[in-house]
């Protein structure tokens, strides 16, 4: 079996990360399995090496041992296109152009990244030979769904669920300043890497919905889940640095033990005002 941590590079990883990171690496190690240390670098406007070089030396720092070499998901973008080719073949990806004030004042439904999108662009007729630099593409979620057909999934704290990805709608899976969208390239490094045990925090849960439908138009294999609970301060928000939750790299630098930051985070004692929330779906 195999689990990976998989962090973006566009912030400095704090307490919250460090629990995921321990979870991951536990779960890995307690069943005889591999740890992964994949580095989601894809965001160019956001993504910053240093940052990167500083999640290794902060798991290094907490003890968190991964195996193998550490994937960079901006060595595979070919990857990527090629799935995102596969998918518009299957005529299952839309190019869209609204911006994110067009969507808003169109939407009628929140789902769990935010405004539904209204599908304005789904029924537009697409010159092939225009030009469609500038364009996202989205998932046609109610067709490709049809398509799959029923599909479930389980999450080993939750149980078993079946898919229902259509509560995202038409979500974008290729976007111009990144290569391809979050869901379609955690999806395809997940098969790729073949992780075994997805685990993340339960702010993702319903991404998951997602996940297993790109798994089921791909041919990919379907992993299972374990969607761990957030630390949470005390008003139940997600801890962020902008609230003033120190990064790990501040209390490496003023000399705090990570080891034992790391022993705590398993022990379930928490930094002061900070508790673990276990409800999942939790807003991101
Ligand atoms: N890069 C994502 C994040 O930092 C990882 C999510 C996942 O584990 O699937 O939130």
């Amino acid at each position: 079996m195999r689990t990976r941590f998989a962090p973006s590079p566009n912030g400095s990883l704090h307490v919250g990360h460090a629990y995921a990171a321990v979870v991951a690496h536990d779960l890995a190690r307690a069943r005889g399995g591999e740890f992964l240390l994949r580095v989601e670098d894809i965001d160019g406007t956001r993504s910053r090496p240093e940052l990167a070089e500083e999640h290794l030396a902060d798991l290094a720092w907490l003890g968190l041992a991964w195996d193998g070499e550490v994937v960079r998901q901006s060595a595979r973008l070919a990857s990527y296109a090629a799935a995102g080719e596969r998918l518009k073949t299957l005529g299952l990806l839309y190019p869209c152009r609204c911006t994110r004030a067009e969507i808003a004042a169109a939407a009628t439904a929140q789902g769990p990244d935010g405004a539904i999108y209204p599908g304005t662009c789904r029924h537009r007729e697409v010159d092939p030979a225009g030009d469609l630099g500038g364009a996202a593409w989205r998932l046609d979620v109610a067709k490709a769904a049809a398509l799959a057909g029923p599909l479930a999934w389980v999450d080993e704290r939750a149980g078993p669920q079946v898919a229902t990805p259509e509560v995202f709608g038409d979500v974008v899976l290729l976007r111009k300043e990144a290569p391809a969208s979050y869901h379609l390239a955690a999806t395809l490094d997940d098969a790729t890497d073949g992780v075994t045990l997805v685990t993340r925090g339960a702010d993702l849960f319903a991404a998951s919905h997602i996940h297993r439908l790109l798994q089921a138009l791909l041919d990919l294999p379907v992993p299972v889940w374990h969607h761990h609970g957030l630390l949470v301060e005390p008003d139940g928000r997600k801890l962020a640095k902008r609230r003033g939750s120190p990064s790990l790299a501040d209390r490496r630098h003023a000399g705090e033990d990570g080891a034992s930051l790391a022993q705590a985070l398993r022990a379930h004692r928490f930094p002061a005002g900070i508790s673990l929330s276990q409800s999942l779906n939790e807003a991101s």
